[in-house]
């Protein structure tokens, strides 16, 4: 019985992989000493595996980006306009992730229900996959240099092609997934080559079996893995899955003749029974999922212990594991230690773990099992009583608050006013013109405010001079904007480090941390918050901030605030109640603050619910639940305003289509979506959509300037769906992550576009 985990995180502890490629990007070092800190983060990372007892160390966990465009590029999936550019490997990986000025970058999307972000593929008919490049083999070279002999980790064939999307030029009916047996080829040679080095496993990831498949899907995974299974010379093999049950792709594993089968038993809690029902796995090795690799809650071992034992009989050999790859948590709680001004409260240490601790919990259940849970008796002791203290504890707990979510009818989430009256209403007082041009909110994070936050946090700019410098910050943006002729202004959110952690910050019920990164896209990190106790909002957070950016034009200003989904979404989430009692609670918050803005006069009002679509749960059988407590916190938090004021909500990573009725549903007069990265697919969803909508048209992720004549085309299409009337223009996200040049430039051809169409309708 040994212990494993599926993944690390691997942006470095402080953030070391993020501050290198951004400096190898801006021409500050160059790319041998950018692969250079990128190997010593990760030999750092096996020493740390090694020291901590781990008995089976993942390697190729590592990614400069992104890992499923590492597979792309691994696999030779590069399309002809990237490869056309002529620049290496890693380059070409940076053009493929980010765009050049001559090509648009590849589309991204959420990595399933979690924050991460992935670089999604482009397959087609004339894809030549090919073994381009040798990086598992490197990596398990350079593993052994210190002491480790790892487990390579390979995103698996079905969910890359998944994953992918069919490439422009084919034909309508292809799919990615028509390509699998040329495909599954091309591992059947990494794999010999890695069986050739001496690898005795490989971990290949299939956490798309998780989500519902038809027959013919089920059919591509048992005959990928009996292809792969069937090799002469092969390491053995682990196919890993997670974030979820396994449904009808457990008996599909369960007899491919692999070696060992991962299975999440946090997310997909009915997995143990399934499997039993099944007859269990043979003479497989189960990796039992046991350890959350999504969430931040110290585990409880005991019961982690007993999950285990029931599974014993279910294969020949158990090894512990965590659900899924760590990438998902920070790194290390210790870091938290330091005594720093801000970050996590000590009181709420002893109920965490973090990645490097969850590496422990492994460990330690492992040995347990070993040896008997006598030899761990004092860590089961320890954990037992961290776990008591987390239960009784009461600071955790408001009654207040529990009384204001017990009171709710079903009226406080509605408007009190039809759709059609608010439209009229609302064009009355607000006076827009056809096409209203509009942005998402934050404007380019200046070095400036960087400088002013840092500054104000370690005590060496005042209060006052920090307020001073924001507001000199929304003088800025306003006056762009007024110059560019934006019909809604936005103040810019100069004063937000990140749109979740700012209202956690100021929210009674979270924790922030000091280090708590975890990687969202490239080198983008957030610090999720963590939701420890009961919700609920002190004071105004933004109403001053909106007031000035409103004494500063004649314009109307939108004010902005974050959701009640996303913020539940983008945190680490209390795991003692269910969600939906969590995301009433900070929708009642939310609605205070809406109701507050109402009052200082901004009458229109922006709540971002970005993760609305990503939460959706893999399995359609449990999408109605879902959806039903989140469009809920959503009306919960905007339905108490008069009908003049106009909610607009934003969300972005959708793919729009399938959740169109729930978008609806949400009731918001105007709902800005991303689209320009997408190719403005969701056009063909709008067809039946009857609010006021606005297709990004243009992708921030791009430091790429639209033109004019794009923005029109696109626009076009839009148009001949979408009555006029009904339009918005506005870009795909918020400009926080762009310069004023690119943006400046960007909305002033997106006006152009929107005046070009206005003089003809
Ligand atoms: N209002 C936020 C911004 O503009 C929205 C960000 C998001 O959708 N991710 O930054
Ligand atoms: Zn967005």
């Amino acid at each position: 019985m040994k212990s494993t985990i599926l993944g690390y995180p691997r942006i470095g502890p402080r953030r070391e992989l993020k501050r290198a490629v951004e400096r190898y990007w801006a021409g500050g070092i160059d790319e041998r000493e950018l692969t250079a800190t990128a190997a010593e983060l990760r030999r750092s990372c096996w020493r740390q595996l090694r020291d901590a007892g781990l008995d089976e160390i993942p390697s190729g966990t590592f990614s400069f980006y992104d890992h499923v465009l590492d597979t792309a590029v691994l696999f030779d999936a590069v399309p002809e306009r990237y490869r056309r550019l002529g620049l290496g490997r890693l380059d070409t990986t940076f053009a493929m992730a980010r765009g050049t000025n001559e090509v648009a970058p590849l589309e991204m999307t959420k990595w399933f229900d979690t924050n991460y972000h992935y670089v999604v593929p482009e397959i087609g008919p004339e894809t030549v996959f090919r073994l381009a490049g040798r990086t598992p083999l490197a990596e398990v070279a350079e593993a052994r240099e210190v002491g480790v002999d790892p487990r390579p980790v390979l995103l698996g064939p079905v969910t890359f092609l998944l994953l992918s999307t069919a490439s422009p030029g084919a034909e309508p009916g292809f799919r990615p997934l028509d390509r699998l047996d040329d495909l599954v080829e091309r591992y059947a040679e990494l794999l010999g080559e890695l069986a050739e080095a001496g690898v005795g496993w490989v971990q290949l990831d299939e956490p798309a079996l998780v989500a519902d498949r038809t027959p013919e899907e089920l059919a591509a995974v048992e005959r990928a893995y009996r292809r792969l299974g069937g090799l002469a010379t092969r390491p053995r093999l682990l196919v890993a899955t997670y974030f979820g049950e396994l449904g009808a792709a457990l008996p599909v594993l369960a007899r491919a003749p692999i070696e060992a089968v991962g299975l999440d038993l946090v997310a997909g809690r009915d997995n143990l029974r399934r499997l039993a029902d099944e007859g269990g796995l043979g003479d497989k090795v189960l990796v039992a999922g046991v350890v959350d690799g999504r969430n931040v809650w110290r585990t409880d071992l005991r019961g982690a212990l007993s999950v285990c034992v029931s599974a014993l009989g279910l294969c020949r050999e158990l090894v512990v594991g965590t659900s899924c790859s760590l990438l998902h948590v920070p790194h290390d709680l210790d870091l938290e230690l330091s005594g720093e001004p801000t970050g996590l409260d000590p009181s709420l240490r002893p109920w965490l773990a973090f990645a490097r601790q969850k590496v422990d919990e492994v460990v330690v259940l492992a040995r347990a099992l070993r040896e008997g849970p006598a030899v761990v008796s004092a860590q089961l002791n320890d954990n037992d009583a961290a776990l008591r203290a987390r239960r009784n504890t009461d600071w955790a707990r408001v009654p207040e608050v529990r009384r204001r979510v017990a009171a709710l009818r079903p009226e406080d989430a509605r408007r009190s006013t039809p759709r059609e009256e608010r439209v009229r209403r609302q064009r009355e007082v607000l006076g827009l013109p056809l096409l209203p041009t509009t942005t998402i909110g934050s404007f380019p994070q200046t070095k400036e405010i960087r400088a002013a936050r840092a500054g104000v946090r370690s005590g060496r700019v005042t209060p006052e001079e920090y307020e001073r410098r924001m507001r000199a910050e929304i003088d800025r943006a306003v006056a762009v904007q007024e110059e560019i002729g934006l019909d809604v202004v936005v103040h810019g959110e100069p004063e937000r480090n990140d749109m979740v952690q700012y209202f956690a910050e100021r929210l009674v019920g979270f924790a922030s941390t000091e280090h708590g990164w975890v990687q969202s896209y490239g080198t983008r990190c957030v610090r999720p918050p963590i939701i420890y106790g009961d919700v609920s909002r002190p004071e105004p957070i933004t109403v001053e901030w909106a007031r000035y950016a409103r004494s500063r034009t004649s314009r109307p200003v939108k004010g902005m605030l974050t959701g009640p989904v996303t913020m539940v979404q983008w945190s680490f989430v209390r795991d003692d109640q269910p969600r939906a009692e969590t995301a009433k609670q900070v929708a009642l918050a939310l609605r205070d603050e809406v109701a507050d803005l109402e009052a200082a006069g901004i009458g229109v009002i922006q709540v971002d619910e970005p993760a609305l679509r990503e939460g959706l749960p893999p399995r359609a059988e449990h999408r109605a639940e879902y959806l039903d407590w989140a469009v809920t916190a959503f009306r919960l938090a905007t339905s108490g305003v008069r009908a003049e004021t106009q909610i607009h909500t934003h969300m972005c990573y959708s793919e729009f289509g399938e959740i169109i009725d729930a978008i609806e549903d949400l009731d918001a007069d105007v709902t800005t979506v991303e689209a320009a990265r997408s190719g403005m697919r969701l056009v063909a969803d709008l067809g039946a959509y009857r609010g006021e909508i606005g297709p990004g048209v243009y992708d921030i992720h791009s430091p790429r300037v639209p033109s004019v004549d794009e923005i029109e085309a696109d626009l076009r299409r839009v148009l001949e769906v979408v009555d006029a009337r009904r339009v918005w223009v506005n870009p795909d996200c918020g400009l926080k992550t762009r310069d004023y040049p690119e943006v400046t430039a960007a909305l002033r051809n997106m006006v152009a576009a929107a005046e070009r169409l206005r003089a003809e309708i």
